[in-house]
This record gives structure tokens, C-alpha cells and sequence, in this order.
């Protein structure tokens, strides 16, 4: 008989997690708080409920990086897929669902399934033993979040994301931006270069403030804030405050020089930041917002170099518990401090539904070749899932993590290909031709175990 795997929470992760482990033979526990303890937004007992949209984004494998994932996941035999494909509602190009209907039929697959039993409880402390993994999701039960906190460190896991907006790097016009950080700080020549900078003259500046101002902008849910929220305040309420604090905080134009046009002082810059080791995305410094998405992109438009900017994701503050994954995770997705313990979903500091199940899938099946006395390697880093891995638990920059979405700038670059938006369709044909491949490959080498 194999021993048992855990697992803390039975949302999206948690039950794609159940279902690959329980698939490969191992007996699984869900341990799943609802309905006896409630959050602010799920409103059933259900397993894996979407708690706003019902839309799994864009299902196109061959040019959308969240297709790929879709491809990637029903290749592994995914329930969250295959419920999904089975009610699937008309939505164009996405996957959209009906989401009462998807999550009664994950529940019933889960309960249904012989080897995976599910105890309504909430699991307030980290176990000492056993195999776990805990995807207990961004609303992790505060009794839980604390004792998470205990083991990191307090600044180690977030309630909170305060995501800046982050634009592929090959869509920044650099005949008008420059290279360079503060006050020319830094031991070496890359980080005196670490930084893009935007630069505004007073016009521009009044023109972005007044359309900060009048932005649409999105509401806190009831009881999303309570006992938590502590600052990181977005920089449409920066301007609110008065038309010159983002030209005193975020946008203040010191220590830098335009190389482009070194006699001209800039009013304000905006400042962009490397957020990957490959250098394909960077974040705008301190831009965390509440804007709608749609004002977003006009907005961020109208600063100089960035006109033509494609946005790899637009910025937000939610509630969301997450932890430092690449300073506490291991690329086999265990906690560094405790290996018998794995985390999955968006706790791990991925983004979205399809995102935090592709991470379920990933601990289930690592989990379970542990329990089978196997090591699984993760997936290799040009496959959706194994960009995501390697971004969480190592590509990203650990000092300014923030949860993030596959895209294609996590990919490693495939060479010899037109760069921006003229070769985007062949460029991302190649990432995805690349991917599939690999993530066969890897599937092929379990299946041979
Ligand atoms: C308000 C809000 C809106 C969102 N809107 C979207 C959206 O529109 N689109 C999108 O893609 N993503 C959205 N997200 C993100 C979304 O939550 C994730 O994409 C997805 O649900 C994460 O899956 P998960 O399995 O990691 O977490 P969840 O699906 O939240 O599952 C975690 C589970 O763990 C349980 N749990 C928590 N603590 C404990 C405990 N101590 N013991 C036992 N069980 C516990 C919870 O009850 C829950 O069922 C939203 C998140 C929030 C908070």
C-alpha cells in the first residue's frame, strides 16, 4: 500500500492535484475548509469553484501562451481540462465555462474517484509529517497563513499582490527610452544599465496626470481589505493626493541623464525594471493600480517609449496570499525548510485559474513519483508549464516578486527568428512547436516508468 498524499484545499489546484496523484495509483486526502469555513468570495461548497470570471482565457495552442497550457494540460490527462471542454460555453476564440455546472462535475469526478476521499475541515498548522502539498489558493484561512508565516518569515509570504504592469522588452522604443539606473548606482556596467527610463516634459506629464485622474477604475470587494491592507498605494490615488507626488515619488526625474538628449532635464521618468533573468520583460516601477484594464493600456500608452508597448500583464492590488516561491521552493515545488511539504496554485505566486491547475497538475505527478519512490524532474522551461515552474521558483527576481501569468516572455528565446511585432506569429508559432514537442517528451519519459 502507498502512503498517502494530502493536500490543504480543494480549489483548482487542488483538485487537478488529487486527481493526477490519485491516476497514478496513490491514495489521496483533500482536506477542504468550505463550506464550514467561508472566504469573502467563493459561494459554494463545491470543489474547484471560479470565484469571478468564467472564462479560462484564450484556448489557441499555437499563438497564445495560456492555449499552450490548455494543450499541455488535456495532453496529461487534466480533469480541469476535461471538465471544461465538457462545458464549455460559445466565447470566440476562449474557453469559457458554465461554472456551476464545471465545478459540480469536478466534485462529483473527485468523489467519485476510489482513491481520493475529502474531509471538510480546515487544517490550521503545517504538518510534521507525511506528504502534503498545500494549494490552499489566495485566500489561504488566516489561522493557516500564520502559521506559513512562522516557518518563511514574516516578509516572506504576502497577503496582498501590488502588481506593476510589465511590458515585453522588445516592444519598448529605446530611440526614446535609455539604459540606466540612478545616480549611475551599481559595481558593474549591467547594473548601472538595470533600469529603462521613460522620460516627460511638463505637457506630457499634466496630459498622463489628468488621465490617471479620470481612469476607470476598479473597486476592493467587501471584506477583501479587512486587517490587512498596509500601504502600496496605487498611483492613481498617489495623484489624487496632489499633481506633483509621482513626480516626487515614482516618477522623479533625479540622478538621471537622457543619453538620447543629455541637454534636456527631464520633468518626470518613468522608470522600468528588469523582472526575468532572460531580460524579455520589465515591470513599471511602482505602477501598482486599480485602473480597468482597458484604461490601462491607454493610459501607459501616452508615456514616451512606450506607444507601441504590448503589456505581458497589466498591473493590480488584490487580495491574494502568496509566498516568495523562488527564495522557499525548490524547483520540485517543496518547501526548501520542510520537503515533505509542496505548495501548488496560486499560493505559489502563479496567476489564474489555468495557471494555478497547471501547477496542481505539476504536484500531483511530483508528488506521487515521490510517494512511488520516483523523482520527476519538472518540465523543460520552453513548455508553458515548465516556463512557469522555472519563473517561480528561480527565473524570477526574488526582491520584487509579484505573481505573474504564462506568457511567452517567461520562454527562453528561440533564435534566428524576426524580433517584435512584425515576426510575433512566427515567433510564437516556433515557441509553441518547440513546446509541444517537449512537453510530449517529457509525458513520453513517465509513461515509460
Ligand atoms: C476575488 C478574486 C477574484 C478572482 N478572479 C479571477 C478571475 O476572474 N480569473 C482567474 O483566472 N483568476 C481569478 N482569481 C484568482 C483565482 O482565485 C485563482 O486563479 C484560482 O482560483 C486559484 O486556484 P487555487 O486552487 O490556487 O485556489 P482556490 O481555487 O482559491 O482554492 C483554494 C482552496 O483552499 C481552501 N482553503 C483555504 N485555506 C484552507 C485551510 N486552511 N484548510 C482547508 N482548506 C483551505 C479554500 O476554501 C479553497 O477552496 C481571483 C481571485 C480572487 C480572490
Amino acid at each position: 500500500m502507498m502512503d498517502t498524499l494530502h493536500i490543504i484545499g480543494g480549489g483548482l489546484a487542488g483538485s487537478e492535484a488529487a486527481w493526477q496523484a490519485a491516476q497514478a495509483g496513490i491514495p489521496v486526502v483533500i482536506h477542504e475548509m468550505r463550506p464550514k469555513v467561508e472566504t469573502f468570495a467563493h459561494k459554494t461548497g463545491d470543489l474547484a469553484e471560479m470565484v469571478c470570471s468564467n472564462s479560462f482565457r484564450s484556448d489557441d495552442s499555437e499563438q497564445n501562451a495560456v492555449g499552450l497550457l490548455h494543450w499541455e494540460m488535456r495532453q496529461a490527462d487534466g480533469l480541469i481540462m476535461r471538465i471544461a471542454d465538457a462545458h464549455r460555453l460559445p466565447a470566440g476564440g476562449a474557453l469559457a465555462v458554465d461554472r456551476e455546472a464545471f465545478s459540480a462535475a469536478v466534485t462529483e469526478a473527485i468523489t467519485a474517484h476510489p482513491l481520493i476521499a475529502v474531509d471538510h475541515e480546515e487544517i490550521t498548522a503545517l504538518p510534521d509529517n507525511g506528504h502534503w502539498i498545500i494549494a490552499t489558493g489566495p485566500l489561504t484561512s488566516n489561522t493557516l497563513g500564520q502559521a506559513i508565516q512562522q516557518e518563511t518569515g514574516t516578509d516572506r509570504l504576502a497577503f496582498f499582490d501590488a502588481i506593476a504592469p510589465i511590458v515585453y522588452a522588445d516592444t519598448i522604443d529605446m530611440s526614446v527610452a535609455w539604459a540606466q539606473s540612478r545616480y549611475d548606482k551599481g559595481e558593474t556596467e549591467e547594473e548601472r544599465k538595470a533600469y529603462l527610463n521613460c522620460p516627460m516634459n511638463k505637457d506630457q506629464y499634466e496630459v498622463f496626470i489628468d488621465a490617471l485622474l479620470a481612469a476607470d477604475k476598479t473597486e476592493f470587494h467587501e471584506g477583501e481589505t479587512a486587517g490587512y491592507f498596509d500601504g502600496c498605494l496605487p498611483i492613481e490615488v498617489m495623484a489624487e493626493r496632489g499633481r506633483e507626488t509621482l513626480r516626487h515619488g515614482p516618477m522623479k526625474p533625479v540622478g538621471l541623464t537622457n543619453t538620447h538628449k543629455p541637454e534636456e532635464k527631464a520633468y518626470a521618468v518613468v522608470q522600468l525594471r528588469r523582472d526575468n533573468a532572460l531580460g524579455t520583460l520589465y515591470n513599471i516601477v511602482g505602477f501598482q493600480t486599480k485602473m480597468k484594464y482597458a484604461a490601462q493600456t491607454a493610459v501607459f500608452k501616452t508615456i514616451p517609449g512606450l506607444e507601441n508597448a504590448s503589456f505581458a500583464r497589466l498591473g493590480g492590488i488584490h487580495r491574494n496570499t502568496f509566498l516568495n516561491s523562488p527564495t522557499l521552493l525548490d524547483d520540485r515545488m517543496r518547501l526548501r525548510s520542510r520537503p515533505n511539504i509542496r505548495f501548488a496554485g496560486q499560493v505559489t505566486g502563479v496567476e489564474g485559474y489555468v495557471e494555478s491547475a497547471a501547477m496542481g497538475l505539476l504536484a500531483g505527478r511530483m508528488a506521487a513519483a515521490e510517494i512511488a519512490g520516483r523523482d520527476l524532474p519538472p518540465p523543460a522551461p520552453e513548455t508553458a508549464t515548465g516556463a512557469l515552474i522555472t519563473h517561480i521558483t528561480g527565473g524570477a527576481e526574488a526582491k520584487t516578486f509579484q505573481p505573474m501569468n504564462v506568457n511567452f516572455g517567461l520562454f527562453p528565446p528561440v533564435h534566428g527568428l524576426k524580433g517584435g511585432r512584425r515576426g510575433r506569429k512566427d515567433r510564437y508559432k516556433a515557441y509553441t512547436d518547440r513546446a509541444k514537442t517537449l512537453w510530449t517528451d517529457w509525458l513520453d519519459a513517465q509513461a515509460v516508468l
